[in-house]
């Protein structure tokens, strides 16, 4: 079965990748069964994953982001040792990016608990929120906004097209693989001259996201570009600093559709370059995390830090996880916490004789972040990094 891209229609053939083992790990660290292939498209460099069978199940059944408490937030980063959440840092970039004057109209479309609409909010309380998410599972946290938000199950109220200001998207269209009926009902509702703020995962950053399993899309600066224009925006504005590993992006509804121009030769061949790359440290990690288990000492006190996708690969991909005694996480949420029946530990809570900590972040940041944390760097600790 030949596959399309869902940016360019273009037809897929030869994956770049194809995972060594009959079963994936998701964002929400579970496993589910099947190979991952990853195709690159040579008309506009983007990424993208042949979608799991047993997806659909998983998403009715496991994806229920932070959804335990209001404050279960994902940890952005630490900074000089405590940790900043997600929501947080997305608020602050928002206001940095959008002015929001007095009565604008706000969705935020798949907004979950919609943390972020409801920080910018307490900031500006003259603009009307607006709620959209396929489930109602989320419906008591949206009582508690500080202001009554319009809301809406399943389907956007459609007496919403064409009257709102802003539509913004945190963390979806990665799964979404139809992105012209999204993206086509995201501009319906705008607005003309009306804003689509989305922020997406950037793989080339944050080298997980190429084999995450429920991450259809991985894209590019270019790719977003041919997605945008070819729907019906104009004036998009990429932002690749703004958020760690991800792209902020700003689009305006320009009112027709109109075919993109497509990428030079030597960009698509760049990316294609660094997508082979890319497949090519998955391809061989599994081998060097092995590699540093068989050279354990027999009285070795082996930890994972990090209680991520990262976290879970490694201990997937030893030999005897048995051996790991703990694992170790700067996020509160997570401390406390038990990933194959071993504690999920703050690291100043690290035994004293561990011996060994094989490093479960992305790797582009790793160092630094280990680097950061005082009470590792006392102990005679060996590391392995990815
Ligand atoms: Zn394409």
């Amino acid at each position: 079965m030949s596959l399309t891209c869902n940016v360019c229609r273009a037809t897929l053939t030869q994956p770049v990748y194809e995972s060594p083992e009959n079963h994936s790990i998701t964002t929400m660290n579970t496993l589910v069964q099947g190979r991952t292939h990853v195709y690159f498209c040579d008309d506009c460099s983007h990424l993208q994953t042949d979608e799991l069978p047993n997806l659909a199940e998983y998403y009715s059944t496991e994806y229920t982001i932070n959804a335990n408490s209001e404050d279960d937030d994902q940890v952005y980063k630490i900074i000089d040792g405590r940790p900043v959440f997600r929501a947080d840092h997305q608020a602050a970039v928002l206001q940095s990016k959008l002015t929001l004057p007095e009565g604008c109209r706000i969705l935020d479309y798949g907004c979950a608990k919609a943390p972020t609409l409801r920080k910018v909010l307490a900031l500006h309380p003259g603009i009307e929120p607006y709620l959209f998410d396929l489930t109602d599972k989320y419906r008591t946290f949206w009582q508690q906004f500080p202001k009554p938000p319009h809301t809406a199950v399943g389907e956007p109220n459609r007496e919403w097209d064409g009257t709102l200001d802003v539509v913004l998207s945190f963390y979806a269209l990665e799964h979404v693989s139809d992105l012209d009926t999204a993206i086509r009902n995201i501009r319906r509702l705008l607005k003309p001259g009306g804003f689509f703020y989305f922020i997406v995962p950037n793989a080339y950053q944050n080298i997980a996201d190429f084999i995450v399993a429920d991450h259809i899309n991985h894209f590019s600066e270019t790719s977003i570009q041919v997605l945008l224009e070819r729907l019906g925006f104009d004036q998009v504005s990429i932002d690749t600093s703004a958020h760690e590993a991800a792209y902020v992006v700003m689009a305006r509804n320009a009112g027709v559709e109109r075919a993109p121009s497509l990428p030079a030769n030597s960009i698509i061949a760049d990316l294609g370059k660094r997508a082979a790359e890319m497949s090519s440290y998955w391809k061989g990690i599994v081998e060097k995390i092995q590699h540093f288990e068989d050279a354990l000492p027999e009285d070795a006190r082996v930890a994972i830090y990090g209680a991520g996708f990262y976290a879970n690969f490694i201990a997937l991909s030893l030999r005897d996880v048995s051996r790991v005694g703990v694992f170790i996480d700067q996020n509160p949420h997570l401390q406390n916490t038990y990933l194959y029946d071993r504690p999920v530990i703050a690291p100043s809570a690290l035994p004293g004789n561990t011996s060994h900590v094989i490093v479960g972040l992305n790797p582009r940041t790793a160092q630094f972040s280990i680097n950061a944390i005082g009470v590792l760097q006392l102990r005679p600790i060996e590391f392995l990094f990815l």
